[in-house]
């Protein structure tokens, strides 16, 4: 709802409705510490919204993307077609300084290209499975026991020579619980209005983290190579047969010993794989898993394109989202939503031949899954872009539509979010929420000082089935959800790119 003073903020509304000249007088004369009267320019937000939501082409660019393209592994051939296809949709629709640029030096790009795998005893069945990223391929199609390793990877030393030529499980199997409790699709408007409280931010930073993690996974693989283990087994952690899944880091480093073959089977199937052999039934399971590492360039892009501000064209006004996903299906929750909403934005400001004040510069990312890198590196490689970045807007939660966006710790961004945002209401966008969103690619932005902000988006088929998964698929995208987000993006960027002043910085 309105905060009270905000009877004083709303915008002119010169086109959809007659203003009371009560309200018409509230409007004008700002006294000085007051909030300051965006200009919102309803006659092009008509327009968007006409554009956005009568002629998207949102389902197309969500069908190339997820159905021939697939998935977009940073480093894979994939992210580089996908690469190549969003230049040339950018470029097909007239913005200029379309790029596909490098960002850095990412390591071995990865793809797997074959997987069979069974298992034999104690009764034949399929073992639908995935490679876990950057592991190796197994010699051919091996047979070999499945072999119980309690207490995780760091005890595998304690079974010496026994595990030798297994294909081990190093987890402990886990619950599938009934699904008897309701997942909220729709946000309820009381939770969309409640206090946050905010955890506290990360301790310490990305790059530091990943050194981290990366150390712990090249140790563990130490480990597993040195039992001389066949392969690793491991669990999807959720339920009804959804693979889910992530990669080994470690190896993205070209000097790093290729890790011992690991796939990622039904949570069901692992457990009753446990069950049987900790009762003591022996398991036999014939794996084929081939995988590829690519090495001819070591280097991952970022996809860029501008439409050409008027009188204020060096200063920017950015929108963006990654562009790379995770290899367990095509990408299409996370992130081609935020992908083909932030091309389609594009595509309508286009379209419409508006003209904004500012630069406005689209950045499809990649390296996002494995550690922001493509945002990150970006500002890092760009160090005078930052004074002349307005603001940065970000969308990667899901396909939700969009009902607000956080404020990240900025009081001078709620005025004007609500004023710019508050003409969405009908479509759902509800609030200026104050509290920050981390883990993508706005926080790249906020940490170099330039203010970054990610939407907020309704959590229908999101985590709960598709994040990081199998499914997630073009079947599993709200077609009309990602339209609504298209046009509050595109008018967002529009207001934000021809305000008089630029964004206010924390
Ligand atoms: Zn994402």
């Amino acid at each position: 709802m309105p905060r009270s003073s905000a009877i004083r903020v709303r915008p002119r509304l010169r086109v959809l409705f007659a203003i009371p000249l009560v309200a018409a007088l509230a409007l004008s004369a700002p006294v000085s510490g007051q909030i300051a009267q965006e200009r919102v320019d309803l006659d092009a937000i008509s327009r968007i919204r006409q554009e956005g939501l009568e002629h998207s082409q949102i389902p197309e660019l969500a069908r190339h993307l997820t159905d021939v393209i697939g998935p977009r592994l940073t480093g894979s051939p994939g992210m580089k077609e996908a690469n190549e296809w969003t230049a040339a949709m950018l470029r097909s629709w007239g913005l200029t300084d379309v790029t596909i640029e490098p960002w850095g030096r990412f390591g071995r790009g990865w793809e797997n290209v074959a997987y069979e795998g069974r298992i034999l005893t104690p009764y034949s069945q399929v073992m639908p499975g995935q490679a876990s990223g950057w592991t190796g391929s197994t010699k051919g199609t091996i047979t070999a026991p499945a072999f119980v390793v309690e207490g995780g990877v760091d005890s595998i030393a304690r079974y010496g020579i026994t595990a030798r030529g297994a294909l081990v499980l190093v987890a402990p199997p886990r619950a599938t619980p009934a699904e008897f409790k309701e997942y909220e699709r729709r946000t309820p408007l009381d939770s969309l209005f409640a206090p946050v409280r905010q955890r506290p931010g990360m301790q310490i930073g990305w790059d530091t983290l990943l050194v981290k993690i990366q150390k712990q996974q090249a140790h563990g693989d130490s480990l597993l190579r040195a039992a001389g283990v066949a392969g690793v087994i491991a669990g999807s952690g959720t339920a009804y047969g959804t693979i889910r899944g992530g990669g080994d880091w470690s190896a993205t480093n070209p000097d790093a010993p290729i890790p011992v073959p690991t796939v990622i089977i039904q949570q069901e199937q692992y457990n009753q794989i446990y069950r049987n052999v900790t009762s003591g039934v022996p398991v036999a399971i014939q794996l084929n898993v081939q995988n590829k590492f690519l090495t001819s360039d070591l280097n991952a892009y970022n996809t860029l394109g501008d439409i050409r501000g008027t009188d204020k064209a060096d200063e920017y006004v950015m929108i963006g989202a990654h562009l790379d996903s995770w290899h367990y299906a095509n990408g299409a929750t996370d992130n081609g939503a935020g992908t083909i909403v932030m091309m389609e934005a594009m595509r309508i400001l286009k379209t419409l031949d508006l003209h904004p004040r500012r630069t406005i510069r689209i950045a499809l990312w990649s390296g996002e899954e494995e550690g922001i890198y493509g945002s990150r590196n970006w500002i890092r490689k760009h160090p005078e872009m930052a004074p002349k970045i307005s603001a940065y807007l970000n969308l990667d939660n899901g396909t939700g539509k969009v009902r607000g966006i956080w404020d990240q710790s900025n009081e001078k961004a709620v005025p004007i979010f609500e004023q710019i945002l508050w003409p969405f209401r009908d479509l759902g966008v509800m609030t200026v929420r104050r509290g920050n969103t981390g883990s993508t690619d706005h926080v790249s932005f906020d940490d170099a000082g330039i203010p970054g902000f990610n939407f907020i988006q309704d959590p229908i088929e999101y985590s709960l089935r598709t994040h990081h998964s199998s499914n997630d698929v073009y079947d599993h995208l709200m077609l009309d959800d990602l339209k609504q987000a298209a046009v509050v993006v595109a008018a967002t960027a529009y207001e934000l790119a021809n305000r008089d002043e630029m964004f206010p910085r924390k």
